[in-house]
């Protein structure tokens, strides 16, 4: 098999022979350099390298190409490799370009000319882009399958947790596929074991649960010791910064973790609005580079496992988790998040899983091609979502409760979907009722203006709204808010008065609930800001308490 390849586009010789010399120096036992001076002349070769299923892994290309801007480039380029990396060769004059290029989702990364030294400009951005393309290919080559009937609940339940734990499969629907067929006929089984999850070596799973699956894809789903300095419940952008930070500093890190890392940020399509990524990430690469810091400092993550009881046991802090497992620690922080709130309207509770669906635009999508979505929400993640469908769908419908999408989401994304031809925003309409026998058929809509109603025929409605922080287990442990959200730090204090029970003769520190040594973090906490910069910083700075706890039982001990 050839080296993949990295193209580099320049109209420049000198700049080319630069940027082929200091990418031989660096990248040459792994990848070919295939240099151009002119994008026919790239496109001739790339055209030629797909039909012999030659990977390519970057694109470096000038932005201001003689016959073509290098964006222009890019999008056949694109067309011919999606999963390659877009690199914009600029200069300072160029960059109202390159801003516009980022905005349309067109580039990955752009590198200012001159590069020197490439230690510096050049290389690290390059080694980060190469690693994240070499993850995708390397995943891509062990496929698993997984058959069965579009709507099913448990076919996507298992989808959703493969997608989320960036586990790459491929669909097959057996309404459809004769693929699916043939696999049922070969492996001797019949449509009443559907699902079934075929891996590459062969071996299969009949309607396996996610923790079979897990171990069948070698996620670590147990702890490996008994007892740990610091406990993680929730390994969404707060409790993997707390890891990474906690284990950093030496602390012996557990981060337990019910479906999958990554949180709500790991379901978001493209995140636009986090700090260092100019040209934005998806909630898979965020949660996925989070994931390896974390274990690369020593954190243990284990998952699918969910934390049900937390209780004291004089200085540690015992958790149980669903397997029946019990494990201690000195500290514990608790980052559960929250997940979108159900909507009580007639008949969703039959058809969720069948049609109706919670989240999950990333796994849906594809199942979506060339159909009518609906989607309700007005906030930010219904807009993520709204575009994201809008690729693979025919027609996207939001339906938000607000006059206008102003109210909820940010301006950025408001400009997106006034630009894509094929949304649709509904202002001031929520849905009232859902029907359909096997699967959702239609949906009934109200406009709370006109008060007219329409009942719709409708195969997919994914829904985005509220907030439910995952606290029902923990109402009789830590202080919440009438919501159900963690109270903490100087919340707690009201006039003075410390939280009833609390025997320490300090406040709590910032972060701790009213349980000394047990923190809250993230969107789960009274108050929190919902964004992951904000669930990131405070995960991080929650360690700086942590030790001062732990420093202060040692001195009291
Ligand atoms: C689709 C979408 C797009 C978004 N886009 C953006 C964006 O572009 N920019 C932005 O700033 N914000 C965005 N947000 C908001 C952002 O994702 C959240 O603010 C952030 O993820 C909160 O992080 P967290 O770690 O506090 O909680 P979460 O991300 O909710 O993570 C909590 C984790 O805890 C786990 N858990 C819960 N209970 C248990 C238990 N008992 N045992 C074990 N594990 C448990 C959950 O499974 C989950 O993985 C988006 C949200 C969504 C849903």
């Amino acid at each position: 098999m050839p080296k993949p390849t990295i193209v580099v586009v320049d109209d420049s010789p000198t700049v080319l022979h630069q940027l082929e010399h200091d990418l031989q120096r660096k990248y040459r036992d792994r990848f070919r350099i295939f240099e151009a001076t002119s994008c026919q002349q790239a496109i001739n070769q790339l055209q030629q390298m797909n039909v012999q299923n030659e990977l390519v892994a970057a694109f470096l290309v000038d932005a201001q190409m003689p016959e073509m801007q290098g964006s222009d480039f890019l999008k056949v380029a694109r067309a011919l490799y999606p999963k390659a990396k877009c690199i914009l060769l600029t200069t300072y004059e160029d960059s109202r370009a390159t801003i516009q290029a980022i905005n349309t989702s067109l580039i990955d990364y752009y590198i200012m000319k001159p590069w020197e030294p490439p230690e510096i400009h050049l290389y690290p951005a390059l080694d980060d882009l190469l690693a994240d393309w070499q993850a995708f290919y390397e995943t891509s080559l062990i496929q698993l399958r997984l058959v069965g009937h579009r709507w099913s609940p448990q076919m996507h339940e298992i989808g959703d947790f493969l997608a989320r734990n960036r586990i790459p499969y491929q669909w097959l629907y057996i309404e459809n596929s004769s693929e699916a067929n043939q696999v049922l006929a070969q492996l001797n089984l019949s449509q009443k074991n559907l699902p079934v999850v075929v891996c590459p070596d062969g071996s299969y799973l009949i309607r396996p649960s996610l923790v079979q699956l897990a171990e069948k894809i070698h996620l670590k789903t147990h702890a490996e010791q008994p007892f740990y300095d610091l406990i993680i419940i929730g390994s969404g952008p707060a409790g993997l910064a707390a890891g990474v930070y906690g284990a950093s500093e030496g602390l012996h890190t557990l981060l337990i973790e019910q479906e999958a890392s990554g949180g709500q940020a790991g379901t978001s399509s493209r995140i636009e609005n986090y700090l260092g990524f100019p040209t934005g990430l998806s909630g898979n690469d965020l949660a996925c580079r989070a994931v390896i810091q974390a274990k690369r400092f020593g954190a243990e993550i284990i998952t699918p496992q969910k934390a049900t009881k937390v209780r004291l046991d004089g200085q540690y802090r015992c958790v149980e988790l669903s397997d029946g497992t019990e494990l201690r620690c000195h500290v514990l922080v608790l980052a559960c998040g929250v997940s979108y709130r159900r909507l009580d309207v007639s008949g969703i509770e039959h058809l969720t899983g069948k049609g109706v669906y919670y989240g999950g635009s990333i796994t849906e999508a594809m199942a979506c091609i060339d159909e009518n979505v609906y989607i309700v929400g007005g906030a930010n993640s219904a807009g993520q979502a709204a575009i994201y469908f809008a690729k693979y769908a025919r027609h996207v419908t939001m339906l938000v409760r607000a006059d206008s999408l102003a109210k909820d989401m940010s301006r950025y994304l408001i400009d997106q979907i006034a630009s894509t031809n094929n949304i649709e925003v509904k202002t001031s309409t929520r849905v009232i009722a859902v029907q359909g026998k096997q699967h959702l058929e239609s949906i009934t809509i109200i406009n709370d203006i006109t008060q007219e109603g329409q009942t719709l025929p409708a195969t997919a409605l994914f829904i985005y709204i509220g907030a439910e922080p995952h606290t029902s287990w923990l109402k009789s442990v830590v202080q919440m808010d009438e919501k159900g959200f963690i109270v903490t730090g100087s919340d707690l204090v009201h006039e003075g008065q410390v939280p009833k029970g609390w025997l320490l003769n300090r406040e709590p520190f910032h972060l701790e609930t009213s349980v000394p040594g047990t923190f809250a973090v993230g969107d789960v906490r009274h108050g929190s800001v919902k964004r992951i910069a904000a669930s990131v910083g405070e995960g991080s700075m929650a360690v700086m308490f942590v030790h001062r706890y732990l420093e202060n039982s040692a001195l009291r001990a």
